[in-house]
């Protein structure tokens, strides 16, 4: 099936014989058994529960992996994932990670003997390598810098060392670019974003191509308690329905805005992979079937900046991206406060960027939002 349709159906297990179209949502927390030792398939919803699974299913056969498991949030998606390394295990990491992450690998994974090396090149994540090494962690295009890292080629690196590949698609979905086809071994979403797509609830994904591995986070999921719950389950298949036709509306108009950006003499620069302008363009056109919705921004000067985000009417200044709803976001402040000043600075997050998540309105009505938002008075 391709890939708008299974969007739109999914994995197809029916649970009833109802005819619902829509799959039920099992609001049920355990399961009755039919006997001593049987099981109808579900005991417990920390375990498993039939709109969860549906979910799954459905995220395994868009990133064409042979499981996936969803989690609450994206974060605990990652959380959970990061109890497969064991105190002394080392792992590269993209230089510009989501605030969040990286707040849980230096704050928290390091505390229990997890090693880091930031690195963004493939070259220096290659000269990064140690006996300890584990896994590479990448994120492409990474938040809120924009950089895109060429999948195939850590793999490669990856395959050759014995590393496991880990890749942050949150930013492009399935619909844009497929890791696993790439040689990745676990794919992380956060669902809040682009899967969910109407910035209305959280959840977060892993997907992986090994049964053994994926037995293994089954584990970990179950044990941790990390899991989504069913009614979120529902949400999330709710806005997958619609996911191919959202993305390719919104990378349209993200292209437009972009190009509209170029052309105002307040913006110093534009990072958006779509542009030919961009450093990784070439690596896009090859590893992606599109440039996704996300912009981020330099302005000229960090007063005018601040008076965007506070002048903006239609566009919201709030934190998150992917959903319908158009979000400009002040990462230095926001999503990335976190990260130390001096590496935040290095990496271009200052006080003139902004982020913006393109939305579902039309692209004239943001425009002249930005329009007046940037009018100097
Ligand atoms: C938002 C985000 C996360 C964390 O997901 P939550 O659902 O907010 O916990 C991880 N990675 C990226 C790239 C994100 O944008």
């Amino acid at each position: 099936m391709d890939f708008e349709s299974l969007c739109v159906h999914g994995s197809g297990k029916k649970y009833d014989h109802t005819g619902a179209i829509s799959v039920p949502i099992f609001q049920s927390a355990t399961f009755a058994h039919p006997g001593v030792g049987e099981s109808t398939g579900y005991d417990y919803s920390r375990t498993q529960n039939p709109t969860r699974e549906y979910l799954e299913h459905t995220l395994a056969a868009l990133e064409g992996g042979t499981d996936a498991l969803a989690f609450s949030t994206g974060m605990a998606a990652v959380t959970t994932l990061m109890e497969l390394f064991a105190p002394g295990d080392h792992l590269i990491v993209s230089d510009d990670l989501y605030g969040g992450t990286h707040r849980l690998f230096f704050q928290l994974s390091v505390k229990k003997g997890i090693k880091f090396t930031l690195a963004g090149d493939p070259s220096l994540m290659e000269a990064a390598i140690t006996p300890a090494t584990k896994a590479i962690f990448l994120e492409t295009p990474t938040n809120p810098m924009m950089q895109v890292t060429d999948i195939a080629k850590v793999a490669r690196l990856a395959a050759a060392r014995g590393l496991r590949l880990i890749v942050d698609n949150t930013f492009l979905t399935p619909y844009f670019q497929r890791p696993l086809s790439l040689g990745a071994d676990v794919v992380l979403h956060s669902g809040t974003k682009y899967l969910g797509g109407h910035n209305d609830t959280l959840a977060g994904f892993l997907v992986v191509k090994e049964p053994e591995l994926a037995a293994r986070l089954r584990f970990l999921a179950n044990t941790m308690g990390t899991c989504l719950a069913p009614f979120d389950s529902w949400l999330i298949l709710r806005g997958l329905k619609t996911l191919a036709a959202r993305l390719t509306w919104q990378q349209k108009t993200a292209a437009t805005i972009a190009a509209w950006l170029l052309t105002r003499p307040e913006v110093a620069a534009v990072r958006y992979p779509g542009l030919k302008s961009h450093p990784d363009y070439a690596i896009s056109c090859r590893q992606t079937s599109g440039f996704g919705a996300m912009i981020s921004f330099e302005i000229r000067d960090e007063a005018l900046a601040r008076q965007v985000l506070g002048r903006v009417k239609l566009i919201q200044f709030a934190e998150s991206l992917g959903g319908v709803e158009s979000l400009i976001t002040y990462p230095t402040l926001q999503t990335h406060a976190d990260i130390p000043a001096a590496e935040r600075e290095a990496k271009g997050i200052n006080g003139r960027l902004l982020r913006l998540s393109v939305g579902l309105e039309a692209a004239a009505d943001l425009i002249a939002d930005l329009t007046q938002a940037l009018a100097r008075r």
